[in-house]
């Protein structure tokens, strides 16, 4: 069984690049923030309480955030893997992941970072909020909040899983077809 991170900034392609690697190693893709819009589509309850924090592009508390990743996981008990996009964004949803794998007798494989610089993060942004209607993809104050975030309380997650030797950084610049032929090169080690 395959359990992979897919990781990097806002805007670095976890999700496009994440749609092709599902398919090709036949593993379940979770993406928090999708499975949120989706809740929030819906106007449920838990959309609703995530709807106040993506509106400001703040984190969604870790508590609801880790509850609601591991229904996601338990609705697929006979998965081949998972492919998580979004998720862990923060240390204490690191930790739970782990503990809540290996009460499954699972772990993570690897954590695959996709690597962009800022100001081409921003263009790819503002670029898809122009077709997803995303109101958090196109002002720019929202942008720059969700890159602070990220700073604060995500970018450590690479020393979280250096430490693991469990990281593996790729040039996430260029087309498509050329950051996907990378990245399959480090999904075929794990
Ligand atoms: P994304 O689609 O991954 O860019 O996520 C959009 C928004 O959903 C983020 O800015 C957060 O508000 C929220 N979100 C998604 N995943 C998480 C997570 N793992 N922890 C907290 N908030 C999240």
């Amino acid at each position: 069984m395959k359990n992979i991170v897919l990781f990097g900034p806002p805007g670095a392609g976890k999700g496009t690049q994440a749609e092709l690697l599902k398919n090709k190693y036949n593993l379940i893709h979770i993406s928090t923030g999708d499975v949120f819009r989706y809740n929030i589509k819906n106007k449920t309850d838990l959309g609703i309480l995530a709807k106040s924090y993506m509106d400001k592009g703040d984190l969604v508390p870790d508590e609801v955030t880790i509850k609601m990743l591991q229904a996601e996981v338990n609705k697929n008990e006979n998965a081949n893997g998972f492919l998580f996009d979004g998720f862990p964004r923060t240390e204490s949803q690191a930790i739970a992941l782990d503990s809540f794998l290996t009460t499954k007798n699972q772990s993570i494989n690897g954590m695959v970072s996709l690597d962009v610089p800022e100001d081409l993060l921003v263009e790819r942004i503002l670029n898809r909020g122009i077709t997803s209607g995303r109101s958090d993809d196109q002002q720019i104050e929202k942008i720059r909040n969700r890159f602070n975030e990220y700073h604060e309380k995500t970018a450590i997650l690479q020393n979280y899983y250096e430490k693991q030797n469990k990281f593996y950084g790729v040039d996430g610049v260029g087309t498509i077809e050329e950051i996907n032929t990378r990245l399959q090169k480090v999904f075929d080690k794990l």
